[in-house]
């Protein structure tokens, strides 16, 4: 039997465009080189997953990602949201989550992402700098820029 190609089938590519839905997501079959799994969500959302640098990846802007979700590198007292140059000079074995228990905010990754305009070379932009640092929340920046699922398109953390 011939199933109809339903990507040439105009009604449902309105629909599709109506819903902002990428095709990608319509027709990706599962992956685990690609796609977190449900228990890797499982780690991400109550602990943590203990992954090697070079399973990270990062987006156009510098957010961390593990697979097709954003992740944190949680460091000893910081935890990382982007490649940031603290990050680009690690090795090993990484903790990466989607929690943060008592750690802070790394103010290079903020930088490196230009996240609300934090430059920390410009001086004039410290005290607006500290502002965003202080009130930096990691469930509020999560509903801002939804974790998961990503696209698959994503860029090598070292390119070397
Ligand atoms: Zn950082």
């Amino acid at each position: 039997m011939k199933l109809p190609d339903f990507t040439d089938f105009e009604p449902f590519n309105n629909l599709r465009e109506q819903m902002g839905a990428e095709l990608w997501a319509l027709d990706e079959t599962f992956n685990e080189q690609l796609h977190i799994s449900l228990s890797e969500k499982a780690l991400l959302t109550s602990d943590y997953m203990a992954v090697s640098l070079d399973q990270l990846s990062r987006d156009v802007d510098y957010r961390l990602r593990y697979k097709n979700a954003n992740v944190v590198l949680i460091d000893e007292n910081i935890f990382h949201l982007a490649a940031c140059q603290n990050v680009l000079k690690k090795q090993g074995i990484q903790k990466v989550s989607w929690e943060v228990t008592n750690e802070m905010v790394c103010m290079q990754c903020l930088h490196q992402m230009n996240f609300d305009g934090v430059n920390l070379q410009k001086s004039r932009r410290q005290v607006h700098n500290q502002t965003v640092f202080d009130n930096f929340n990691l469930q509020k920046y999560w509903q801002n820029y939804p974790n998961f699922p990503l696209k698959s398109h994503y860029i090598a953390l070292k390119t070397d």
